[in-house]
């Protein structure tokens, strides 16, 4: 289990029946500061350019985006099952599924995507391959336990913790991530002081990935069956937008994961 870069894309290996991946800005049609993949709709890019991204992110995987469902993501942790009848679902922006930072499904007929800026992208599947599931943890979605939701959801469809697989996809390092007391107080009453480095008496950096990872521990998620994507987003700026370094306009990333036909 590990994240590989290939080509304009890093690929989550979990499964032999699993594809899971997550863009890069490389490979796509559109122009500065959208340069090259944008994968949103939603930051001033042109419509016809961010749909040929997204196009070729699913053909990368072999996959059409008929296939997409994408949600309206909100920064909360409200998770929901996903079936076949929901594809095309926000492929191209209209009619995603409403106000969600989460999906789960047990269909090979789907292809589950989001987007992110720096945020965490949580990918799920299982020894199995019977499920699959992606998440969007930015601070917000991580103090409220999207990533324990999305575990026992799985759970009660007699998926067991233990079972799970987890990657926890490129996103913003505690190099690049400072922070001040609200979101320090909420971390820090979620799993302590771990992810928190003090800067000064106001400000600390945090490590997103560690949060994330010490909830799933707790949720029953081996330790070994979670791996980390070994990019920031803030620092590799040749391979990632970066909304917070990069303070102006730029791209989305997006993430994806589908079980095999
Ligand atoms: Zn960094």
């Amino acid at each position: 289990m590990q994240f590989r870069l290939d080509g304009s894309r890093v690929v989550f290996e979990a499964h032999d029946r699993v594809q899971a991946w997550f863009s890069t800005r490389r490979g796509g049609v559109s122009f500065p500061p959208f340069d090259t993949l944008n994968l949103s709709y939603g930051v001033g890019d042109l419509r016809p350019a961010v749909t040929e991204n997204r196009r070729r992110m699913l053909a990368s995987a072999g996959r059409l985006l008929e296939e997409l469902v994408m949600p309206h993501q909100v920064h909360e942790n409200h998770v929901a099952w996903v079936d076949a009848a929901m594809a095309g679902r926000g492929a191209q922006g209209a009619n995603p599924i409403p106000a969600t930072d989460g999906f789960l499904t047990e269909s090979p007929e789907l292809v589950l995507g989001l987007g992110y800026a720096d945020c965490v992208p949580i990918f799920v599947t299982d020894l199995d391959a019977r499920a699959v599931g992606l998440l969007h943890a930015g601070w917000r979605g991580t103090v409220a336990e999207i990533q324990r939701r999305g575990v026992e959801m799985l759970q009660q469809r007699g998926i067991e913790p233990q079972n799970l697989l987890v990657g926890l996809g490129p996103a913003i390092g505690a190099c690049c991530y400072e922070v001040d007391l609200p979101v320090k107080a909420a971390v820090e009453k979620l799993v302590g002081m771990e992810p928190l480095t003090a800067v000064d008496d106001t400000h600390w950096r945090l490590d997103l990935h560690l949060a994330n990872r010490r909830v799933l521990e707790r949720a029953g998620v081996r330790p070994e069956h979670i791996v980390e994507a070994p990019y920031c987003t803030g620092c590799r700026r040749d391979l990632f937008f970066s909304y917070r370094v990069e303070r102006r306009m730029t791209g989305r990333m997006g993430g994806y994961i589908c079980l095999e036909r």
